[in-house]
């Protein structure tokens, strides 16, 4: 296991709905080789308490955002300054997660939430910081927002996370700094859609993650996901695009420190 390492870029950890402590993600993760996570916030609460978990473990980083399902509750005037400032920290590698989803009829209206994606995107620029995108049933639109945010910022970058296999995103990240990320999803029987995308991934824009706590990857579908289980994801797609594990884990690695510029590890 010695030369493999994975890192989880997506999760839900801080705020574990099944109790699950952060020690026993990372003696878990340890043990799969995996040694580095990030936590995301949904909303601003949430995100405070990515923040304060993440300050207590190394390797353990946050990002802070409103998830474009909650996008109702945003109210500009309160709340950009707080996202603002809780994006300031140095454990807050990322902004997100935001973005756009118009799966479910009910969810916030559009307007509402391009306008806090908008926002979020003006925050991460402003930082320096990368987005991290939830994009759902809204590949054109999602698109449409950031090309108006490249006009006005140069330093736009991001992850398209749990990656829904949009040929139209694929195509848009040629040339920018947007990176895909697959979660557990991809190991799924019905999931060749997903495949298909994922074959046509450029290597040096490729990430895993798994959006814990759901989505566990086979063999663990169904069960409680948790860092460790990125590594079956890890495998899984060195078996799909036939590449050595550990030239894989070499690869996603330069790909998290290119897009994120920070390396530390609970190893
Ligand atoms: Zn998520």
């Amino acid at each position: 296991m010695d030369n493999i390492f994975w890192t989880d870029t997506h999760a839900h950890i801080h705020d574990d709905e099944f109790g699950r402590t952060i020690e026993e993600f990372i003696n878990e993760a340890k043990e799969s080789g995996v040694y580095r996570c990030l936590t995301i916030g949904t909303d601003y609460e949430n995100s405070v308490m990515a923040v304060g978990t993440s300050k207590n473990y190394k390797g353990l980083y946050a990002a802070v955002g409103l998830h474009p399902e909650y996008a109702d509750i945003y109210n500009k005037s309160v709340d950009y300054d707080k996202f603002y400032k809780l994006a300031e920290n140095e454990k807050v590698i990322a902004v997100g997660e935001t973005g756009l989803d118009f799966f479910y009829e009910d969810n916030p209206e559009k307007e509402k939430q391009i306008e806090v994606f908008e926002d979020m995107i003006d925050i991460a620029c402003k930082h320096n910081k990368p987005i991290v995108i939830h994009s759902r049933s809204a590949a054109s639109q999602t698109i449409e927002v950031l090309e108006r945010a490249e006009k006005k910022y140069s330093n736009l970058k991001g992850i398209f996370h749990c990656f829904d296999g949009s040929m139209e995103v694929l195509e848009w990240i040629k040339g920018r700094s947007f990176y895909i990320s697959y979660a557990g999803n991809v190991t799924f029987k019905s999931a060749d859609n997903l495949r298909y995308a994922l074959e046509r991934t450029p290597q040096d824009r490729l990430l895993i993650e798994t959006d814990s706590p759901y989505l566990a990857p086979v063999p663990k579908r169904g069960k409680k996901n948790m860092p460790a289980y990125v590594s079956y994801t890890g495998k899984f797609v060195s078996e799909y695009i036939n590449m050595d594990m550990a030239e894989l884990s070499k690869i996603l690695e330069e790909n998290f420190k290119n897009i994120m510029g920070v390396s530390d590890t609970w190893k």
